[in-house]
């Protein structure tokens, strides 16, 4: 079934979905990420972040921007509508300034999550496989040690308890001194969630979920990423 989010993309001429439009699009397929609003003034941004409730993180929205805390886009724990209203403008004329040819939608706004357990959850294609699926816990221990796990999609039940219990970092998420332990089951079921999505929409070159915050009782998604297939 087509896509309204990917399909506008398209008619933009545009492979890279906003987080905006990842999240949405992530959202209508069960998958559990943090509701995230687009404000396109200063205004709308405190008007939003009070209906959400403070603290709240703020982000650039540019299909041009993937990495959006290098471009200096993101602003994390706003505790007060002076904080937003702020760290709007900061947002804008850093982007502005640094990136001027960047097409700017908004600034998006949700609620801080409190952390948990960071992981990320990414698909990428290969030549020979097509869709594969990554596990892996975030921040420094992806980046630097490259512990992840990767299975085919489609994932069958036992490759996504696998994919979490081959990775070296698992005890972090068993609760390692003192650490939360977290769900393990609500984690093997977003595997498989993820990979019925990859399955649905073959148009999707690349996801990152990176990071999702598990905790003891669910996980959540707070940043996302789609890129899609270029058209031949
Ligand atoms: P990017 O990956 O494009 O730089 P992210 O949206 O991942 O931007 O934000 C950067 C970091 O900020 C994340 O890795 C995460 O640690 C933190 N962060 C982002 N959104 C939230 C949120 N809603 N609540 C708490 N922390 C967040
Ligand atoms: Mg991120």
């Amino acid at each position: 079934m087509p896509q309204p989010i990917i399909e506008k993309a398209r008619s933009e001429g545009r492979t890279v979905l906003t987080e905006i439009e990842s999240k949405e699009l992530l959202k209508s397929a069960g998958i559990n990420v943090i509701d995230t609003r687009l404000a396109t003034s200063r205004e709308e941004a405190i008007s939003i972040s009070r209906q959400f409730g403070f603290p709240v993180v703020l982000k650039i929205v540019s299909p041009d921007i993937v990495h959006k805390s290098d471009a200096g886009g993101v602003r994390l724990g706003l505790k007060t509508a002076s904080q937003v209203g702020k760290a709007y403008d900061q947002i804008l004329q850093a982007i502005r300034q640094n990136y001027p040819e960047a097409r700017i939608h908004g600034v998006s706004v949700q609620k801080m999550a409190r952390s948990g357990v960071e992981v990320i959850i990414g698909m990428s294609k290969d030549a020979q496989f097509g869709p594969v699926l990554m596990f892996g816990l975030g921040g420094i221990l992806v980046e630097v040690l490259k512990d992840v796990s990767f299975r085919i999609v489609p994932l069958s039940r036992r490759d996504a308890a696998e994919m979490l219990r081959e990775i070296k970092g698992y005890p972090l998420l068993e609760g390692y001194r003192g650490g939360e332990a977290v769900d393990i089951s609500y984690l093997e079921e977003l595997l498989l969630k993820v990979s019925n999505f990859v399955e649905k929409n073959p148009e999707i070159m690349e996801l990152d979920l990176n990071p999702i915050f598990a905790y003891s009782d669910g996980a959540i998604a707070v940043d996302a990423r789609v890129i899609l297939e270029e058209v031949k």
